[in-house]
């Protein structure tokens, strides 16, 4: 039985910490007060991620003006999604792409947060935005045999803590109902940050950078990454898995840059 003094104090912290606005909920993109008439459905699976209307806005998926293969941004968002002229003439190694939205504003934020400041919860929103995306898209994917996430390197790990797309492709086996599978990929050689390089330097530095486990063959697979900007990560990852007899390879990822280099 608490003493009523310690009633008296739980009751004046609660009184206090309600006034201070410490109890509400908080959007976990940019930390407003997020209460749940505020928050916005943006997910069906809403559970302990709210967004705020403003983050929710930002981070809904594209409905159109994208390219279907690539997912090269269009300037015109009310254009029906489409393959783009490069894609009609050299269609990507991938079998399809899903991703959530640009690779701009509160996503961006919320990804550097998620990829470099330790915040797993904001992970976890991204996780289940893409998870609706991919089951949105489950005409084009079908049911995949595994969600391999991008490895990241040994040495990378260790410094993070946490691979960022493994925590993004958890929601989305979930989701899909498809076993997690990050053994099918494994990196061999950390690849130096690939900003500001070019094509052919990305290119050379991720020959070999990817090992296919004998698992994958015959497997149909769902990749998963953060962020798509040139691709060229991606591609060697999906070519390391065909190379290692995977039948299909299909591509997911949150953020799809919108200045793209020219393939
Ligand atoms: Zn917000
Ligand atoms: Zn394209």
């Amino acid at each position: 039985m608490p003493s009523p003094l310690l009633t008296r104090i739980t009751h004046a912290l609660h009184t206090f910490s309600h006034a201070a606005g410490f109890d509400v909920r908080r959007c976990t993109a940019c930390g407003a007060p997020c209460t749940p008439e505020k928050s916005a459905p943006l997910m069906a699976r809403e559970d302990n991620s709210p967004l705020c209307e403003a983050c929710a806005d930002s981070m809904r998926p594209r409905k159109g003006g994208y390219c279907t293969r690539c997912g090269l941004i269009f300037a015109d968002e009310s254009l029906p999604p489409a393959p783009c002229a490069d894609c009609l003439k050299n269609p990507p190694v991938w079998d399809s792409l899903t991703f959530v939205t640009v690779y701009q504003n509160d996503l961006r934020h919320g990804m550097l947060r998620f990829k470099f400041h330790g915040a797993l919860e904001q992970g976890a929103v991204l996780g289940e935005l893409l998870a609706e995306r991919c089951l949105e898209n489950r005409k084009a994917i079908g049911t995949p045999d595994a969600v391999v996430p991008v490895p990241l390197h040994r040495g990378r790990l260790h410094e993070r803590g946490y691979n960022q797309t493994l925590e993004l492709a958890r929601p989305v086996a979930a989701a899909l109902g498809v076993p997690l599978m990050q053994h099918l990929l494994r990196r061999t050689a950390a690849t130096p940050h690939q900003i500001g390089l070019s094509k052919e330097q990305r290119n050379r530095n991720l020959q070999g950078a990817f090992a296919a486990d004998a698992a994958a063959r015959g497997k149909s697979v769902l990749l998963v990454d953060d962020i798509m900007t040139t691709g060229a990560t991606i591609q060697a990852a999906v070519q390391c898995l065909r190379t290692g007899g995977a039948d299909a390879v299909h591509v997911a990822v949150v953020g799809r840059t919108p200045d793209m280099i020219a393939r």
